[in-house]
């Protein structure tokens, strides 16, 4: 017999959007719901995130005039990542309609499409995407639970204030599903509780112990079931050399401390089985001033060369593709430099990066150098001149042609999308020219790991036998991702969280 401090149906740990995408099933289908996330804030990485929602086939898209079904997106997927978890695959997507009608019946939660093209050329494929993103929150709509919500990576990596503006993106995603818990009225949403352990009884989970801001211990009990969307391994650099995940803690976008593997370890302890934990949602990272990595994304111009001077990749492939590119290069990719010139009014990166650090700030930390020849800056980095030069110089005939004879750049929609309209051959090609010239450290970074428990279509989680772990279910970087070593299209990381997570509690329905 264990003593219990909260009695509910459903513990969900963690608060990103699968974790509130799961309360909220629960809570508004009449189940009381304890959410317990473990630092002061919630949203985790979903708040950082652009919150585009790989949700295939549903009324928004439809709204939309989007030419896209179920069909369509298995085909996808099933080109993709073949027929080795075709029950998941199929769940994501045939699921995926019913978790956006169904979130889109509470007045807080809205969707919109919006175009960001899927990431590779396959059958089924959407050129300019198929994802939605929800609605803009507005300061005023938020109320105080804009103050719960993690801010955004150049506020939360900076330390500042919350501003005072409207939500957008992950933050208005994780704003829009707190006032949806709040109205449902049963769910006790708790902030700095941090779960250690799963709690049993004849084999089966029944709750958590959990340590709460005063370090006090907490034992919630749960009458259907625990759902872990806690994240992955990616803040533990002790769990990524365990299991050979490439990158470092220190680059990963989780925001800091908190996505330390916790519950795929609760979850190992009770004999669940594992896979994946060696992949991630890998990016490019802008060294930053700090040491840590900047998500770097929606690249227009430069080259990317590593430390022999060389061009090894098409600098505009879709980030995952990017990352795993330079996971495959090896020791002398990483860091490998971005290349750019003054085209843009100075030391401009054409590129997003996410946060960002000003122009002086990477110089001052050598993060980035500059030079008015590409010799020299060849010099402050430390690769041979004359290859560095070559690089540019055969990049800058690509360039002149139009066509990147080496590796493509240009030649697919996603490359062409982020790049402005401007007098070129190929617009995904401008050529480097204008001095001076810049080069900026890049290293491996992720936006989680997505390797973890391995569960079934209804998110229950397994043992090394196959065999579920009755009232254990487990969404998002928790768990094993349906996707494999491939990143799809955009929202896939959020898209699979939520519809797993939904999943889950519709199993815990009965
Ligand atoms: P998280 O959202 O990180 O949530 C995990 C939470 O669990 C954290 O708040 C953590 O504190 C908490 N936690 C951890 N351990 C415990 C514990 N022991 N007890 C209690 N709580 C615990 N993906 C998309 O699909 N679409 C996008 O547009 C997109 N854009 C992105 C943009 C950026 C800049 C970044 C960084 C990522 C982006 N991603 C996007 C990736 C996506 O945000 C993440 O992969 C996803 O949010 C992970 O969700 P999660 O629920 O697994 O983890």
């Amino acid at each position: 017999m264990q003593d219990w401090d909260i009695r509910c149906d459903v513990v969900v740990v963690g608060s990103g959007g699968g974790a509130l995408a799961g309360a909220y099933t629960a809570a508004a289908n009449g189940l009381d719901t304890v959410v317990l996330e473990k630092t002061a804030l919630f949203g985790g990485t979903s708040s950082y995130s652009g919150a585009s929602l790989w949700l295939p086939g549903s009324v928004v898209q439809e709204r939309a005039g989007l030419d896209d079904s179920t069909d369509n997106a298995r085909t996808y997927l099933r080109a993709l990542l073949g027929d080795a978890e075709a029950d998941r695959q199929d769940a994501y997507v045939t699921t995926a309609p019913a978790v956006v009608e169904f979130l889109e019946r509470d007045p807080h939660l809205e969707f919109e499409y919006q175009p960001f093209p899927d990431y590779f050329d396959a059958p089924g494929r959407m050129d300019a995407g198929r994802s939605i993103i929800p609605v803009d929150l507005p300061s005023e709509a938020a109320g105080e639970v804009r103050e719960l919500v993690r801010p955004a990576p150049i506020v939360d990596r900076a330390g500042q204030l919350h501003p005072d503006e409207t939500l957008i993106a992950g933050r208005a995603l994780i704003g829009r599903l707190l006032l949806a818990l709040r109205g449902t009225g049963r769910a006790d949403l708790r902030t700095r509780t941090a779960v250690t352990r799963l709690l049993t009884e004849d084999d089966r989970v029944v709750g958590v112990e959990a340590t709460d801001a005063d370090g006090r211990t907490l034992r919630v009990r749960a009458e259907r079931g625990v759902l872990l969307a806690a994240g992955g391994i990616e803040g533990s650099e002790e769990m990524r050399a365990a299991h050979g995940t490439p990158g470092k803690a220190q680059w990963s976008m989780g925001p800091a401390g908190a996505n330390t593997g916790d519950m795929i370890r609760a979850a190992v302890a009770l004999g669940a089985d594992t896979a994946l934990l060696d992949q991630a949602w890998f990016c490019p990272g802008v060294e930053l001033p700090d040491g840590s990595g900047a998500f770097m994304v929606c690249v227009r111009g430069g080259i990317l060369v590593d430390a022999t001077g060389n061009r090894y990749l098409n600098e505009s492939l879709p980030y995952d593709r990017f990352g795993r590119e330079m996971i495959a290069r090896g020791e002398s990719a990483l860091p490998s430099y971005l290349i750019f010139d003054s085209s843009e009014g100075g030391p401009v990166l054409p590129a997003m990066s996410i946060p960002e650090a000003s122009a002086d700030d990477h110089f001052a930390a050598g993060t980035w150098v500059s030079a008015e020849t590409i010799e020299e800056l060849a010099a402050k980095i430390g690769v041979d001149a004359a290859t560095l030069r070559a690089s540019v110089e055969r990049f800058n005939g690509f360039a002149e042609r139009g066509v990147d004879e080496d590796f493509g750049r240009g030649g697919d929609p996603y490359d062409t999308f982020f790049c402005p309209p401007r007098e070129l051959p190929n617009v995904a090609l401008p050529p480097i020219a204008t001095g001076p010239f810049y080069a900026a450290r890049i290293v491996l970074s992720d936006l989680g790991t997505k390797g973890g428990v391995r569960t079934d279509a209804d998110a229950r989680v397994l043992t090394v036998d196959g065999s579920p772990i009755e009232g254990l279910y487990a969404a998002g970087n928790t768990s094993a991702s349906v996707s494999g070593a491939i990143y799809p299209g955009p929202g896939v990381p959020l898209g699979t969280a939520m519809t797993f997570s939904y999943r889950a509690v519709h199993h815990m329905l009965g």
